[in-house]
């Protein structure tokens, strides 16, 4: 059974609060659509005391040496894969992966942490030498309490991304993780106060997410905003935090194009591109979502891609064989399928699934060809398991239809012509370029949009940099 023995939703100052007084709101499986558990909201008066906590916490933390804080983050690391059973069984029920991904999920987060724990050590400065004898120091300064606000589709990892570098760097974090996964996001308190966390230096608020985001960033002791989800809440967000000139970064959606060129290795592709487009259902910011295939090859393409996705097993998470799961809440069924049947009706020929589930939020592995670029789906993300294609002629071509919308996170391109990978990689408008390879995203490396697709950086020395202020200091 998934551990829901102890309270869920507000770790504050040290300790989680009951859920006596407060609202609360429904946690479901969505493999099933039956409530699971409810997880607590914060009060105003919560939300009040987990400032002050932050307030209190940040200058002793920012105290402590590299070292100090690389020993918690290690062994909370430690601690996430010691429970990794129970957390990913969690992880499944509450969002609905199959639990090789949530496990998978978990190793990741212990990575991000062990990651930036040594990260922290390499926090150097600059020494400017003037003929005068001054000497200028440049040195970077944890930028304070960070609020940090993460989403459902890799509700632990997604978190421990922001966590790992706001920690390492110094900085204390109140976080609003999603009301739809508050069991796995807890583990993460969890294994960090057991690793010996200060009371305070990282806590969790759950509520109403306009409400608890309002609050958090219209407090004075907010100094930086981090936020993974949709860019029209980024763009509220940002406003927000434009009154207290408050730093933000901001990791918003995209619309990830695959350029397909006739002289790619067709089978590997596919055996790659398939597996990856159905990954945690297509809820994924960089999933591959308009493929644009050279014409020589699109019909065989369709057809590879068309069989390959008819044996994609689609069943509860928690089962060992299950591909696919569901999708994550009871909007988003609805949302792609309206974008579906909008493609259909322009034109697409649905050439796999296009239809939702009976039970729970699940929706069919689906492939549209022939879409139109007036179809919604063209510019709106589905964010879900669903796969559109149209053909191309030249390279020019391609890149134009890459680049068309306003979004830039992740752009792909399969081909075996060295030189034309080198072109696609200047010429694709988006934080991330993969060529021959959808591995993108590792602790070790920059993460992040241009265009409406946000800007800073998760991930490398570019996600320290986040949470750091630069001074410098001249000395006659
Ligand atoms: P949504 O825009 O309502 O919410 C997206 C996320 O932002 C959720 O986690 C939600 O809890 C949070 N959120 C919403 N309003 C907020 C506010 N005022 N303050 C703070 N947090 C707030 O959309 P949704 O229906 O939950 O998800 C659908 C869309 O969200 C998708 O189409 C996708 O574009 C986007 N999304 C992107 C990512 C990503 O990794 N970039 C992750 C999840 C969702």
């Amino acid at each position: 059974m998934t551990d829901y023995s102890a309270e869920l939703g507000l770790f504050i100052d040290g300790a989680w609060a009951s859920g006596e007084g407060r609202d609360a709101s429904a946690v479901i499986d969505p493999s099933t659509g039956d409530t699971i558990a409810e997880v607590t909201h914060a009060t105003p008066a919560d939300l009040d005391v987990a400032l002050a906590a932050a307030d209190a916490a940040f200058k002793p933390w920012a105290a402590t040496s590299p070292d100090e804080r690389a020993v918690i983050l290690h062994k909370a690391a430690a601690l996430l894969r010691d429970r990794t059973d129970a957390i990913a069984r969690t992880l499944t029920q509450e969002q609905g992966k199959p639990i090789a991904e949530a496990k998978g999920e978990v190793a990741g987060a212990a990575q991000m942490l062990d990651w930036y724990a040594e990260e922290a050590k390499r926090l150097y400065g600059r020494v400017l030498v003037r003929p005068t004898g001054q000497r200028s120091l440049v040195i970077r300064q944890p930028v304070g309490v960070a609020a940090l606000f993460t989403p459902w589709n890799f509700p632990l990892y997604l978190l421990a991304k922001k966590v790992a570098p706001a920690l390492a760097s110094g900085c204390v974090a109140i976080a609003k993780p999603p009301e739809e996964t508050p069991g796995c996001t807890a583990a993460l308190a969890r294994a960090l106060a057991d690793a010996g966390l200060p009371h305070g230096v990282f806590q969790i608020v759950h509520g109403v997410p306009d409400t608890v985001s309002r609050h958090l960033i219209a407090s004075p002791v907010v100094r930086k905003v981090s936020f993974t989800g949709s860019v029209p809440v980024g763009k509220h967000l940002m406003k927000l935090a434009a009154d207290g000139v408050k730093r933000v970064t901001m990791e918003l959606g995209g619309h990830a194009p695959v350029l397909i060129f006739d002289d790619c290795d067709l089978e590997k592709t596919l055996d790659m591109v398939v597996p990856q487009k159905f990954r945690n259902a297509g809820q994924v910011c960089v999933s591959p979502t308009r493929f644009y295939v050279q014409a020589g090859i699109y019909d065989a393409f369709l057809k590879g891609f068309a069989d390959r996705t008819a044996s994609v097993k689609i069943g509860n998470g928690l089962q060992a064989d299950t591909k696919m799961g569901p999708l994550a809440n009871t909007r988003r069924p609805d949302a792609i399928g309206a974008l579906v049947d909008d493609a259909r009706a322009k034109g697409a020929r649905v050439l796999a699934g296009g239809e939702r589930g009976d039970a729970g939020f699940f929706f069919q592995p689906t492939l549209l060809a022939d879409v139109p670029d007036h179809a919604d789906i063209m510019s709106n993300e589905p964010f879900g398991p669903v796969a559109v294609t149209r053909s191309f002629e030249t390279f020019d071509d391609a890149i134009e239809q890459a680049n068309r919308l306003p979004f830039g996170l992740a752009a792909f391109a399969f081909t075996e012509n060295g030189r034309r990978a080198n072109l696609l990689g200047d010429a694709l408008e988006s934080g991330m370029v993969g060529i021959n390879t959808f591995a993108i995203s590792s602790a070790d490396a920059p993460f992040g949009g241009v265009k409406e697709s946000g800007f800073g950086s998760e991930g490398g020395s570019e996600g320290m940099d986040a949470y750091l202020n630069t001074k410098a200091i001249h000395q006659a």
